[in-house]
């Protein structure tokens, strides 16, 4: 079952991104996860980071 996008009610496509699934939406470009998923990236950018900086 497709989900729809909060925004324009089409159905999204899934993308994988880092090995995240994000659904996209090809209408209003709209990307939508679930919030554990954002969560997620948002540690592995702050872990690439620290690398960087350290
Ligand atoms: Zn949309």
């Amino acid at each position: 079952m497709a989900i729809l996008c909060p925004e324009c009610q089409q159905s999204l496509s899934t993308i994988k991104y880092m090995s995240f699934q994000i659904e996209t939406c090809a209408k209003c470009g709209g990307m939508w996860l679930q919030a554990y998923i954002l969560d997620k990236i948002i540690l592995a950018v702050i872990a690439m980071m620290q690398r960087m900086l350290s």
